[in-house]
């Protein structure tokens, strides 16, 4: 789950993070609101959406920016008037873009660097690692495709947690002044244990800043928490903003279905994960691009049979539908009727390609074939994936 960066910036407040007062605001009367109870002429109003990039992004109505340094309230009134409503086209949102609903108001600060900091998962030990770089602010993945060895790795000991001398190597790979050094270790070590005690999978400031008053602080903050976790913090769960959401996973989640939104338009339906990325996989080897990742499970109900159905039929991308079972605890049969049902409700206004195999086989072919559904039936995993295929041409 992601977080919006007002949100972020309360945990960071929690967790005793040096970042910038300020608040969020919904209309422009009210970031006016907030600008004034700051009481200071360098101002700072930021869209709030679930991506990054938003400084060098540009509204659909033309508005350059999603982050603009303010002098009074009035402007702050103004500038929030141009990005409420308005969608944000960033690097990281695709051209669709985000609509802002909400605008951060903060204290601005004059930088002197801009660093990067983050906590993630390392797959490759299992254990945390700090990635950090001298080269803040504008876009880390530039950094690390071109001057890779700007980019620091540094290892915790999930057991030993971070440790004051793992800080001060990171103050002096980045280059912190020795009078900065002791408010940076502070920070590090502060966002450490947010990353630890939140259940997070990453913690990323970008910018980090030291300012020309010498301090250090977390002008940007983007967190990605482990959904597994996430029953432990009833607090963070609240945090949830469906309206960030692919509309086609709020929609799944409401019916615990493993679905993950793609951007093809081969629809799959298929139990068990394994076997759902197989059928992914050979999609794609037949040149076709799957527009999801469903895995119904093993005891799936009929009713979630037609709810999932229901969600690629509803999915405007979608040319062709592949239905991959191969029914071990699930039963063929179940899936039959799921798909019957919800054809019944929604039409079809996609072709379909079954491939059906394993327990209850008979009896869910019988019921297809009885239904008068217009579909084409496959005998292995490759033939479905090349007629399915074939059906988006
Ligand atoms: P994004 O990463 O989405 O572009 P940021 O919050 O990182 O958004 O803002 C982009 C840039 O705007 C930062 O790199 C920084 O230079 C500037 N900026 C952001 N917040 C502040 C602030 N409170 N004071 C001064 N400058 C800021
Ligand atoms: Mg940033």
């Amino acid at each position: 789950m992601n977080i919006h960066e007002y949100q972020a910036k309360e945990l960071l407040d929690k967790f005793g993070v040096a970042n910038s007062p300020g608040g969020v605001a919904s209309t422009p009367e009210e970031a006016e609101k907030i600008a004034a109870s700051l009481g200071t002429d360098q101002l700072v109003i930021k869209a709030q959406v679930h991506a990054g990039g938003r400084g060098k992004g540009t509204f659909k109505n033309g508005f350059k920016s999603g982050v603009h340094l303010c002098k009074t309230p009035a402007q702050i009134r103004e500038v929030a008037a141009n990005m409420l409503g308005q969608t944000l086209v960033t690097h990281q949102t695709g051209e669709d873009g985000r609509v802002v609903r909400k605008v951060l108001v903060a204290e601005s600060v004059e930088i002197e660097r801009e660093l990067y900091f983050a906590v993630l998962i390392d797959r490759a030990t299992s254990a945390p690692v700090i990635v950090a770089s001298t080269e803040g602010g504008v876009d880390i993945e530039g950094v690390a495709e071109h001057t890779p060895e700007k980019i620091f790795h540094l290892h915790v000991d999930p057991l030993l947690g971070f440790q004051p001398y793992q800080a001060r190597k990171l103050s002096k790979l980045l280059g912190i002044p020795t009078a900065q050094m002791k408010s940076a270790c502070v920070l590090f070590a502060n966002l450490y244990k947010t990353f630890i005690e939140s259940d997070c999978s990453m913690v990323e400031v970008n910018p980090l800043v030291i300012t020309k008053g010498g301090d250090v602080r977390a002008l940007d903050a983007k967190f990605n928490f482990d959904d597994n976790a996430l029953f432990r913090h009833p607090d963070i769960q609240a945090y949830r903003d469906i309206e960030e959401e692919d509309p086609r996973e709020v929609e799944a989640s409401k019916h615990n279905l493993s679905y993950i939104g793609l951007d093809g338009n081969i629809a799959c339906l298929v139990n068990g994960a394994g076997l759902a990325m197989a059928t992914m996989d050979i999609i794609k080897h037949h040149g076709g691009e799957p527009s999801n990742f469903l895995d119904v499970g093993g005891g799936a109900t009929e009713q979630q049979v037609t709810e999932a159905f229901k969600i690629l039929v509803a999915d405007k991308r979608v040319k062709a539908i592949l239905v991959n079972i191969f029914g071990g605890i699930m039963k063929c049969d179940v899936i039959a009727q799921g798909i019957i049902n919800a054809v019944k409700a929604v039409n079809l206004p996609v072709p379909l390609v079954v491939r059906l195999e394993g327990t209850n086989v008979e009896a869910g072919r019988k019921l297809l074939a009885e239904s008068g559904l217009k579909l084409t039936t496959a005998t292995d995993i490759a033939d479905a994936a090349q007629k399915v295929v074939a059906a988006t041409a």
